[in-house]
């Protein structure tokens, strides 16, 4: 029996659950009928390692290209911020041309799963993430009904999803660790949304922070490390992730100068007290609202 399961997006397809090995009958290619149909109404959210592929090719800041060619949107009830392709006023992505896709080398995750849906997953009371996969399959994509015939281990290879894979994976942990660490109470403060958004997408910034007196004063790197950073993207993404981690979830494994943990533990107790606090009288406002509302 097909194992079926809701898909986090509206479509027009039926979800069915595919392994790597699952055969999928597809072909994309500029001969098609509906060549370019899909970045016509694209919807495209994008992950840290997108951005640093796109904004090379650009040659563009990080900075400069999610203020350019992104639209923030909440990634969860807590507003967890996501960011998606910006396009024009009719859906279409705005690296579209009648030739195809103008960043091609570099085109986002999504554009290159297309029409493999992915979704990362991780059961209650477990540690370890599962990644299932369902075709999409639109009525504007003809390419479905080409004769190809393929894995989705040979369509991902194809689209050397590999890298993107690799470089996103942490992010994608942290994002289902923080789900799977249940409701929090109240929203975030928009200090540590705005903390999430530096360490995903903004590079330049993060770097910035990094090589600041500041987080000096905080953190013991090496100095050798500090000369990667100011140089390379990669490894300060990987390392923004840590950060993450560390500042989230309470995960060390940044060394911290003497003393600036137990007073962080005492800072973020305080917070949460306070957050506690304000959640506790917003519900006893709204309950007295109700009641007074009734007897009137
Ligand atoms: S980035 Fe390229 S492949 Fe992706 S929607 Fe835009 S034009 Fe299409
Ligand atoms: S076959 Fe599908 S993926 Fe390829 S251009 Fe057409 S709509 Fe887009």
């Amino acid at each position: 029996m097909k194992e079926e399961f809701d898909v986090p997006f509206k479509s027009d397809m039926i979800p069915t659950k595919l392994e790597l090995g699952s055969t999928i009958q597809f072909r994309c290619h500029p001969e098609i009928s509906c060549f370019n149909a899909c970045c016509k109404r694209a919807d495209i959210t994008l992950t840290p390692y997108d951005v640093i592929r796109l904004k090379e090719q650009l040659g563009k800041s990080a900075t400069d290209f999610l203020k350019e060619h992104t639209v923030p949107f909440p990634m969860d009830q807590d507003g967890l911020p996501g960011i998606k392709l910006r396009t024009d006023e009719a859906g279409a992505c705005l690296f579209v041309t009648e030739q195809g896709c103008s960043v091609y080398q570099n085109r986002p995750t999504a554009c290159r799963y297309y029409p493999v849906g992915h979704m990362a997953m991780r059961r209650a009371g477990s540690s370890e993430d599962e990644t299932h996969y369902f075709l999409v399959t639109e009525s504007h994509c003809r390419g479905h009904d080409e004769e190809r015939k393929l894995s989705i281990q040979e369509y991902l290879g194809e689209q050397q999803i590999a890298a993107y894979a690799e470089h996103n994976r942490e992010w994608l942990q942290i994002m289902l660790k923080k789900r799977s660490a249940g409701p929090t109470v109240g929203r975030p403060p928009e200090s540590s949304l705005q903390f999430f958004f530096m360490c995903s997408y903004d590079i330049d910034r993060l770097r910035r922070f990094v090589l600041s007196e500041n987080f000096r004063t905080t953190y013991q790197l090496e100095e050798s490390t500090y000369r990667i950073f100011e140089q390379e993207d990669l490894p300060l993404l990987q390392f923004g992730y840590k950060l993450m981690r560390q500042v989230f979830f309470g995960e060390r494994s940044i060394p911290e100068r003497e003393g600036v943990w137990e007073q962080r533990v005492t800072q973020r107790q305080e917070v949460w007290d306070a957050r506690r606090q304000i959640e506790v009288a917003r519900k006893q406002h709204e309950e007295e609202s109700r009641y007074s509302g009734e007897n009137l």
